[in-house]
């Protein structure tokens, strides 16, 4: 990180919230080279190259983990860098972004894994890389996992598909009960789903698009949690779209399988209706469900049996959303919504405790990849998010920070504005509006 941007800060008088000790409770927090140096009330600023701000009114939240982010490079710059990457990640309050594997070439190899390492470095958030699980995610030949691990993957994951060979998959949960790292896992059968583009059922009839049945998620997450009961492997099955998976992984994990999961705040927003305006960016994988999946969803947040939730940042090019529902790509944007978009959802709507949310996209996915971080805590490197809960923003293309602008949310309002982000003890963004002095 920047270390000319390292500044001196006190952040006044916000409401500081710990997922790890579960409480909330008004202070000030000093951050003095970047580090926490102090957390208590009336803290005067003694030096004068120090930048004050005024958090009163606003929560004081440890900077967002998301666990599931593709930033395209290698290979595909020209959707999204790094650096783009970590500057939306920043704008969305997020200051660790666990990046996945399929790019080009794809990060199966350490010098792969160092150099998404060393350009993170020089980027606004921390960034921690996933290794493919097979080579080239092909499906066919393990990757060298110990030695990814050493070069300081975070993760294993063939994220875009799913590892197809279920002789393949146990070898890989047997391998991976070496190293206490998840394997994130894209459940997808893609015979079932083969050219299909939507939920299969009321609107994919009406509408005429190819229809992707519940049974593509489902067949693979059954099929995994028998093979991880059965190898001692931990797994993490990431963006559920089906209340049949939630209802699986609940029973799993009653059984004492290693079990995780998360959803996307877009999975939880939308239902299939919203395909009748023929949105491209509607088209995601897996795709949105039925209102009664949707549902689901919300009650496994709500019921503790979803553990995290993250974005899938899936950026693509304008010519590649641009164009008809069949010949668009899959995917949508989300760094900069994660928190505001399932804040509408889940806090406003459905009035679920903020600190609820705060761990799901905090401590919660910091301990499944092994990860100390969301928390405030003094001697400790300021991983810290100013959020206004009371402010609406409508996402307009404009006010996007990554380089592709597919955002699924473009034109809805969102409750909950992230202020200012500090990020590796860097004020690394900062709304024009805040009230700062020094
Ligand atoms: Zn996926
Ligand atoms: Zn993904």
């Amino acid at each position: 990180m920047k270390e000319n941007m390292k500044k001196n800060l006190l952040i006044k008088s916000g409401s500081i919230i710990d997922p790890w000790s579960n409480r909330e409770f008004i202070s000030d927090v000093l951050i003095k080279n970047g580090i926490i140096s102090e957390i208590k009330e009336n803290i005067k600023a003694k030096e004068d190259n120090i930048v004050e701000i005024n958090a009163e009114g606003y929560k004081v939240s440890p900077g967002f983990l998301d666990m599931h982010v593709h930033l395209r490079e290698p290979g595909f710059e020209d959707k999204e860098t790094i650096e783009t990457g970590a500057l939306a990640a920043v704008k969305g309050g997020v200051t660790t972004v666990v990046c996945m594997a399929n790019t080009r070439p794809v990060v199966d190899t350490q010098s792969l894994v160092k150099y998404i390492l060393k350009k993170g470095n020089s980027s606004a958030c921390r960034v921690l890389p996933v290794a493919a699980m097979t080579k080239g995610l092909e499906g066919k030949n393990i990757t060298e996992m110990g030695i990814l691990a050493d070069a300081g993957a975070v993760g294993f994951s063939d994220d875009g598909i799913c590892v197809r060979d279920s002789r393949v998959m146990y070898e890989i949960m047997r391998y991976s009960t070496q190293f206490d790292l998840p394997l994130i896992l894209h459940e997808e059968d893609d015979f079932i789903s083969g050219d299909g583009l939507v939920h299969e059922g009321y609107y994919s009839n009406i509408l005429g698009l190819e229809g992707i049945s519940r049974l593509s998620d489902e067949l693979m997450i059954e099929r995994d949690i028998s093979l991880a009961k059965r190898s001692g492997a931990g797994i993490h099955i990431t963006h559920l779209s089906t209340g049949g998976s939630v209802e699986m992984i609940k029973k799993a994990k009653d059984d004492g399988v290693k079990v995780t999961c998360d959803v996307t705040p877009h999975h939880l927003f939308f239902n299939d209706s919203c395909l009748t305006s023929f949105n491209t960016n509607f088209k995601v994988k897996p795709p949105i469900r039925s209102e009664e999946d949707r549902k689901a969803l919300v009650e496994g947040i709500k019921d503790g049996v979803i553990d995290a939730i993250v974005s899938d940042h899936a950026p693509h090019l304008d010519t590649e959303k641009n164009t008809t529902f069949r010949l668009a790509n899959f995917g949508t944007i989300g760094l900069e919504t994660l928190f505001s978009a399932a804040f509408t959802k889940l806090c406003v709507e459905e009035k679920m405790d903020l600190g609820k949310l705060i761990n799901l996209i905090s401590a919660a996915p910091s301990k499944i990849i092994g990860f100390n971080g969301g928390k405030i805590e003094v001697g400790s490197l300021a991983n810290l998010t100013v959020i206004d809960t009371e402010a609406e923003e409508e996402i307009r293309k404009d006010n996007i920070a990554s380089k592709s602008k597919n955002s699924i949310f473009l034109g809805q309002k969102l409750k909950g504005k992230i202020i200012c982000t500090i990020s590796g003890g860097n004020l690394a963004y900062m709304t024009n509006n805040i009230k700062e002095k020094g």
